[in-house]
């Protein structure tokens, strides 16, 4: 909360992926990035609990649906991702498993696992942070959301409040080495 609304929105003209289900950062709106810092208060809570922080929040219209840190550590559950567990709580609260209306914020590029969820769940739209040259599967390494040949597109914005997700993912990185 506090910062310049925008920091993300002039720039990263490499985030333009051509491909219409892909958009940049200036197509976020003021709700957009509220979820979003919503999403990085709940990575920061992930970082205490010695957890990767990373922070997902679904919602639909401003409300808030349903909201998850990465458990994988408290949990030793390997799908224990915040994106994951976000979805899964948000189709109990809808008691509906399609998320069609939804859009989900989430800290961190999602994985292959958490993207073929997104499709599964019909999700409507994903806003991310920071990219994941490891494992992101939206954009940097796969693009599940927006391949043509599976039987849902989710749209995707990346780079939404990439500046706070990165910095939050080094300094618990920093801190871990240390
Ligand atoms: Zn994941």
């Amino acid at each position: 909360m506090g910062q310049p609304p925008d920091p993300q929105l002039t720039k990263r003209p490499d985030h333009t992926d051509g491909g219409s289900a892909h958009q940049t950062a200036s197509d976020v709106s003021a709700t957009d990035l509220a979820m979003m810092e919503r999403a990085i208060a709940l990575a920061a809570q992930a970082a205490r609990r010695a957890e990767v922080p990373v922070g997902a929040v679904v919602y639909k219209g401003d409300r808030i649906i349903a909201e998850a840190a990465n458990n994988r550590e408290a949990a030793q559950d390997p799908v224990g991702h915040a994106e994951l567990l976000a979805m899964s709580k948000a189709g109990k609260a809808l008691g509906n498993w399609r998320l069609t209306d939804c859009t989900l914020a989430v800290t961190l590029e999602p994985c292959p696992m958490c993207a073929g969820a997104m499709v599964n769940a019909r999700l409507g739209r994903v806003i991310y942070g920071a990219d994941d040259p490891k494992a992101g599967a939206c954009r940097t390494l796969f693009r599940i959301p927006t391949d043509e040949r599976l039987n849902h597109r989710v749209r995707v914005i990346s780079g939404v409040l990439a500046d706070q997700c990165q910095k939050q993912l080094r300094e618990f990185f920093g801190r871990r080495r240390s």
